[in-house]
């Protein structure tokens, strides 16, 4: 048997919600990988304001916000790519062999802003697509730099091979679309990353599919093996090392999107408002779908801002993404489009051009024609939009509603609890309608019993020694990193720097 030997460092996202970033080397291959290049937006927000951008990458290094690259061994990490547009990068060879994107929420991507451009980033077709969108609709910055990056795109199905370490990712449901697990045959064992996900959303096959392929995959390597006559005697092949997110593994919720809609029903047969603000998160489609079907259906209209409606019509323009042509941009007449003065931006250029081209012009509206909304609309605020509050006719009674991704940030987005209070000074209640992106305690102990790894590491989790607990009686052993703890998978046994 070879002398395997594989390691993983992880950087991000152990005792933390977010930022998950996982350094996996495989000396047999001489493979260098990173799972995922989060940074914990909330750590973020406490170093910088709103408005502020950090000075350099350094600054980010030295705060902690991204890794020391010379501890990692990883030559040329960093980019020194010029945030100006048409500057072609000078960044130097790298030893790195790739970034792992499991979904385009923040804490999983937001680090390729920083890095080498010769790293190639290997995620869905669909997932650099969102990237893109939301790159495309805000200011170029040092935070916002995603141009030149070396994309290398997957769909599930595909099966990646670096330099013989092979890699399959497989579609998973999340409160976002395009979100991937990952299944690496590494020389020490077949390692899964989960990424993030969840059971109870309405693509919860597709989070089956991704069990089902371990499976597979399982099967095929006992076969293999087998065959090679490496088992005298057949033994179950096991997963070696299982990473599983577990936002949740702490409390749960009886919910889903489907109930979203029906307590949204629910509220619309008796309430008593003209208006209802509504929060979610602006990459959570099947959340858009769900309150653009309600405004549909009580003849109401949906208010979003120019920059959304163009982010949405980037999404809506695929071809191969079905599911994400509804609701559309240009084609739903309940949908209005809120415009800020005279075009300043190209993305303001083209929204409005695609819009005039099918002449909807009549849905797009101007700020000073907020007042003279007839009752029943809903705005769609991503921030607090006090600009947009105070043109609201004063003489109309409204609610907000919170209905986004989690309590915890996985977005630049304002705190429900900020936005409650202030809308309480001003007399406007609070709903909550919600469905998480995560899955659910008993969802996440099925899960991984079904895997049945040997040893077991939460991430993306502030309650980890939940795992220790539900786990203490079971075979599956679990280890819980501190940051930059170190992992070492080799011929079946697995040492750690850790605290197990
Ligand atoms: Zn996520």
């Amino acid at each position: 048997m070879k002398n395997s030997a594989v390691r993983l460092t992880f950087l991000g996202g152990v005792n933390e919600v977010g930022g998950n970033k996982i350094l996996l080397e495989d000396f047999n291959y001489n493979v260098k990988i990173l799972l995922d290049f989060g940074i914990n937006i909330k750590d973020y927000n406490d170093q910088y304001d709103r408005n502020e951008v950090p000075n350099s990458i350094k600054e980010l290094v030295k705060l902690g916000l991204l890794p020391e690259a010379e501890k990692l061994a990883i030559i040329n990490l960093y980019t020194d790519y010029h945030v100006k547009k048409n500057q072609d990068s000078n960044d130097l060879e790298t030893n790195l062999d790739g970034i792992f994107v499991s979904h385009p929420h923040k804490d999983h991507f937001f680090g390729l802003s920083f890095v080498n451009r010769n790293i190639p980033i290997y995620t869905g077709v669909f997932t650099k697509k969102i990237i893109s969108a939301y790159y495309k609709c805000s200011k170029t910055s040092i935070i916002n730099n995603y141009g030149g990056l070396n994309w290398k795109l997957f769909r599930t199905g595909d099966i990646l091979d670096i330099k013989g370490l092979e890699i399959i990712p497989v579609h998973v449901d999340h409160s976002i679309p395009a979100a991937y697990g990952f299944i690496i045959k590494t020389s020490g064992g077949i390692v899964v990353y989960t990424g993030d996900f969840r059971m109870h959303g309405p693509l919860a096959a597709m989070t089956q599919d991704f069990l089902n392929e371990i499976k597979n995959t399982l099967k095929i390597l006992h076969q293999q093996e087998n065959k090679r006559g490496e088992i005298q005697k057949p033994r179950e092949t096991k997963v070696k090392l299982l990473i599983c997110e577990g936002t949740h593994i702490h409390k749960g919720a009886i919910e889903s999107e489907n109930n979203v809609e029906q307590n949204l029903e629910q509220l619309f047969t008796k309430h008593p408002f003209d208006f209802l603000l509504v929060k979610f998160d602006r990459l959570d489609w099947d959340r858009f779908r769900t309150f653009s079907s309600i405004a549909q259906k009580f003849r109401w209209k949906f208010i979003i801002t120019e920059k959304d409606a163009y982010f949405y019509y980037l999404l809506n323009k695929d071809e191969i993404h079905e599911s994400m042509k509804n609701p559309n941009i240009i084609a739903d007449d309940h949908i209005l489009i809120l415009t800020q003065g005279t075009v300043k931006y190209r993305w303001q250029e083209k929204i409005r051009q695609a819009i005039y081209k099918e002449e909807k012009g009549h849905r797009l509206i101007k700020y000073n024609e907020i007042k003279e909304l007839d009752s029943g609309f809903f705005f769609y605020i991503t921030s607090l939009r006090k600009d947009v509050i105070e043109k609201l006719n004063p003489n109309f009674r409204g609610a907000f509603i919170s209905s986004s991704v989690d309590p915890y940030t996985e977005e630049f987005i304002d705190n429900n609890r900020t936005l409650s209070r202030f809308f309480r000074k001003i007399g406007i209640p609070s709903y909550r309608v919600h469905a998480s992106g995560h899955a659910m305690p008993h969802h996440l102990i099925n899960f991984i019993q079904s895997v049945n790894p040997e040893y077991l590491i939460p991430v993306h989790s502030d309650q980890p020694h939940f795992f220790k607990t539900f786990f203490k009686n079971s075979k599956i052993k679990v280890m819980i990193p501190n940051k930059n703890d170190r992992f070492e998978l080799k011929s079946g046994i697995v040492n750690g720097s850790g605290v197990f």
